[in-house]
């Protein structure tokens, strides 16, 4: 089954065609450059900048391709005016194509992600698994039974974990996209002498980074901020981050006895994060997956992995005209 797989969630415009199992060509587009100089992504620059890209990058990757067989676009969660951009674009091919259309959901993508290896669509799950989604605008919890079942446990009663990085970077003078930019600075850090308190909702399985956020806002208050004082603050500040996302993580894992955790979403490319992870659950006696770094952050060929796992469950089987509507945020929407 080729794939042909469409992204514009938020501020990367991307394509990917898929093969199979072999992810072929995923070409990524961002759009940090144009965000950079507000400090954060604007949403009616976004959809402009999507709508601006998205038809080249659909003529560079369809120009030596194949014939798709199938369209994907990622459905959801992201920016009304970015997600228009990608359903547009992918409803019109699948009409001209006349293929089925896959409205597939963004955070799910995240989660796929983790079976990539070598461009290559792995089978690495083993069900049932918990998963952490952590990105610049979900953190979430979930119980995964199999492909495309999916429990909600818990998600952020306010900041994503994603954001609390972007925000802590920014109340330090940091550009946009904070979060890589804060874990570079905590490596260099020297000194090591406070802490932040660790964010903690003492029951179920959400998450809170808004208090973290404002502790970092009170520890700088008057100060003068020498990038050595900035760099410890990074450090104690991703230490807070990673133990609340991890302690949530664990209690989850206990709750339904998994052998296995899947991290996705961007902030799941945190050196640091990943390191705590492995290292307790590796003492546990769970594996702990994570995307390749490239798969990270917003990507097309993860919108393709969801199409493949319901292709391959036998979803659109006897599709061979398009019937899919552009609502945006269904879960899981048949053909
Ligand atoms: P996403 O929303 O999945 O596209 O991921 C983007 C978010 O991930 C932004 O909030 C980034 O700051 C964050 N992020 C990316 N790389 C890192 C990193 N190395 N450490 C922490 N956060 C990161
Ligand atoms: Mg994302």
């Amino acid at each position: 089954m080729k794939i042909l797989a469409l992204e514009s969630t938020c501020d990367e415009t991307s394509v990917a065609f898929l093969n199979g199992r072999k992810i072929e060509k995923n070409l990524v587009y961002s759009q940090i450059k144009i965000h950079r100089k507000y400090k954060g992504v604007v949403p009616e620059a976004a959809s402009r900048a999507h709508s601006e890209k998205m038809a080249a990058l659909l003529k560079k990757i369809t120009a030596n391709s194949k014939k798709p067989q199938a369209i994907t676009f990622c459905r959801g969660p992201g920016l009304n005016g970015s997600l228009i951009v990608s359903a547009v674009a992918a409803k019109t091919l699948s009409e001209y194509y006349a293929i089925p259309l896959i409205g597939v959901n963004h955070l799910e993508g995240h989660f796929l992600s983790c079976e990539i290896e070598n461009d290559e669509i792995k089978n690495k799950f083993k069900f049932p698994l918990i998963v952490l989604i952590a990105s610049g605008g979900h953190s979430e919890l979930w119980l995964a039974e199999n492909y495309g079942i999916y429990k909600l446990l818990g998600s952020t009663r306010d900041d994503a974990a994603g954001e609390a990085f972007d925000k802590t970077a920014k109340l330090l003078g940091f550009p946009y996209p904070g979060g890589p930019i804060l874990e570079r600075e905590a490596l260099k850090a020297s000194k090591k002498d406070f802490s932040f308190p660790i964010p903690f909702v003492r029951e179920g399985f959400d998450f809170s980074f808004s208090g973290l956020k404002t502790a970092v806002a009170y520890k700088l208050d008057g100060k003068k901020l020498s990038i050595g004082f900035k760099r410890s603050v990074c450090y104690a500040f991703q230490e807070a981050a990673v133990e609340a996302l991890l302690k949530k993580t664990a209690q989850a894992a206990e709750k339904y006895k998994v052998k296995q955790i899947a991290v996705g979403g961007g902030v799941s490319a945190n050196g640091r994060l990943r390191e705590a992870f492995t290292s307790y659950f590796k003492g546990k006696n769970i594996e702990t997956l994570f995307p390749q770094k490239k798969y990270c952050s917003d990507n097309a060929a993860m919108a393709g992995l969801c199409a493949f796992r319901r292709l391959e469950a036998g979803e659109f089987k006897n599709c061979v005209s398009v019937n899919a509507d552009l609502k945006i945020e269904s879960w899981r929407k048949k053909c």
